[in-house]
């Protein structure tokens, strides 16, 4: 059997090793979980909450196991990885509440009644990416389970272990065997073969663009459903009557956290002229701070980018590139890169269109709301940005005028599982989390019955 080297990022070193599965195991794993969704689907709403309530209460159990699984696999700093595996807890007892408030419409209509359902899909494919393991997992598979889909779900082959793990508490909390089912492998063998399988119904993906654009492709020959979450060039935009103190503190971990492996990551800093000079010296002393040390550590800030071949990705953006100013990175082995901040003039440049997805931030003055606006939205992308300002209506006018699904002001975060999240653009298509998920993995079924 083929199997995958997983490697520690922070060290280069091999960790342990992953089968790689084939077509043909697949198309047993996806058989399974078609014949495990009727059972899961009718079991009863009271009970299908208390299962995920118990799935939660697992994974809560094992948040520090699956965190240093990660912080291994990953080079996630170790606060970061609690957080993660604690998203997904939160995440299922979230959901766990939406089985028994799956609710239809009785519609008004002459001659009888009218009712809606939202009918589970039956299997649902999710596609998960190595940049965050479980949270993008668990943004799938809890509100999916909790509409009464089955789910089969390919982590990417840099960073299987927590979902594997995730699949074995599932187990252990009472979730019948075959409704999730945790299928390692390449995403060009299993993630291509839940596009193809018929037995998918809909296939959850979250990646590059250029992978999304292929899947979405490939899902129109069975007008399979399909969610995409994809890349992003992100604009924090920093008014001049901004509280720059704030403003500048915050800037590094809008674009640094996750090493800048972020879809959300803030890569573009838009500073209004007549705060420019201060905002690029204040953030200076914030940037040279960030604790980039070994993601083990309970301090650390940064870790390493995922592999050799990111780091290789992302340093080629430095080639004639302006550095302003960088922070520190360990002279050790492992994936590590210094937090760098680039000057931006030209917005043509490849550094300022490319999601580099690495810790890499260019940063551009403006002058005015307008040129603010236009400059945020001169991108295909369209997922996430801040908008630091003191002047509330200049707030949400900017905030309406932005092109991406998720903004922040005098904020950098972007992820709140009560919220919808996703992207306008080349960003995606679809929502994930926030109250309507569970209705993105049903079918609205309507049935008029007659009155005489
Ligand atoms: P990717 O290639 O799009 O991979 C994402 C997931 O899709 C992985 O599980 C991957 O499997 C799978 N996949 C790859 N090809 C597939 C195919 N033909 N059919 C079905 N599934 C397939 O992204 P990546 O290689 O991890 O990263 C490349 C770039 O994507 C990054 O540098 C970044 O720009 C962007 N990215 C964005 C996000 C985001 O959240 N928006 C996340 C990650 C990456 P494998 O395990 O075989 O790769
Ligand atoms: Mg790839």
């Amino acid at each position: 059997m083929s199997t995958h080297t997983v490697v520690n990022p922070a060290t280069g070193q091999p960790v342990t090793e992953v089968p790689s599965t084939s077509v043909e195991e697949t198309d047993v794993l996806i058989e399974r979980a078609a014949d495990a969704f009727p059972v899961w689907r009718d079991v009863a709403p009271g009970e299908r909450a208390r299962l995920l309530r118990r799935f939660a209460s697992v994974v809560d159990d094992h948040v520090d196991e699956l965190a240093e699984l990660e912080v291994r696999n990953a080079g996630h700093t170790v606060a970061n990885a609690r957080w993660e595996a604690g998203n997904v807890r939160d995440v299922l007892n979230y959901y766990s509440a939406a089985p028994e408030r799956l609710f239809g419409r009785q519609i008004p209509v002459p001659g009888g009644v009218d009712i809606t359902f939202h009918e589970p899909l039956g299997v649902v494919g999710v596609i998960v990416p190595w940049n965050f393991p479980m949270p993008i997992a668990g943004w799938g598979f809890a509100p999916a389970l909790a509409a009464g889909n089955t789910v089969v779900l390919k982590p990417a082959e840099l960073t299987p272990l927590t979902a594997i793990r995730i699949g074995e508490l599932a187990l252990e909390a009472g979730i019948p065997e075959g409704v999730l089912t945790v299928i390692p492998g390449k995403g060009s063998v299993v993630g291509e073969r839940f596009v193809t399988h018929p037995l998918v119904r809909k296939v959850c993906f979250t990646g590059s663009t250029e992978v999304g654009k292929g899947i979405m492709r490939g899902c129109a020959d069975q007008v399979k459903r399909v969610t995409l979450e994809l890349g992003g060039k992100s604009a924090n935009i920093v008014f001049a009557d901004a509280d720059l103190e704030k403003a500048a503190a915050s800037a590094p971990y809008a674009v640094f956290d996750n090493a800048g492996q972020d879809c959300c990551a803030r890569s573009r800093i838009l500073v209004e002229r007549s705060a420019y000079d201060e905002f690029l010296e204040r953030l200076e002393t914030a940037v040279r701070g960030m604790k980039v040390t070994d993601p083990a550590d309970p301090d650390s800030e940064m870790g390493p980018l995922i592999s050799a071949q990111q780091l290789e990705n992302v340093s080629g953006y430095l080639d004639g590139a302006r550095v302003a100013f960088t922070g520190s990175a360990p002279d050790a082995p492992g994936f590590w890169m210094a937090p760098t901040v680039l000057l931006a003039d030209d917005p043509a440049a490849r550094i300022w269109r490319e999601e580099i997805f690495g810790p890499v931030v260019a940063v551009m003055p403006f002058d005015g709301e307008d040129e603010a606006v236009r400059l945020a939205n001169d991108t295909e992308f369209g997922l996430s940005g801040s908008i630091y300002t003191s002047d509330l209506g200049r707030a949400l006018r900017v905030s309406r005028g932005i092109e991406a699904g998720n903004l922040s002001v005098n904020s950098h975060a972007s992820v709140r599982y009560w919220t919808p999240f996703g992207g306008f653009k080349q960003s995606g298509l679809g929502r994930e989390l926030g109250p309507d998920a569970p209705n993105a993995f049903t079918e609205e079924k309507n049935v008029f019955i007659a009155n005489d």
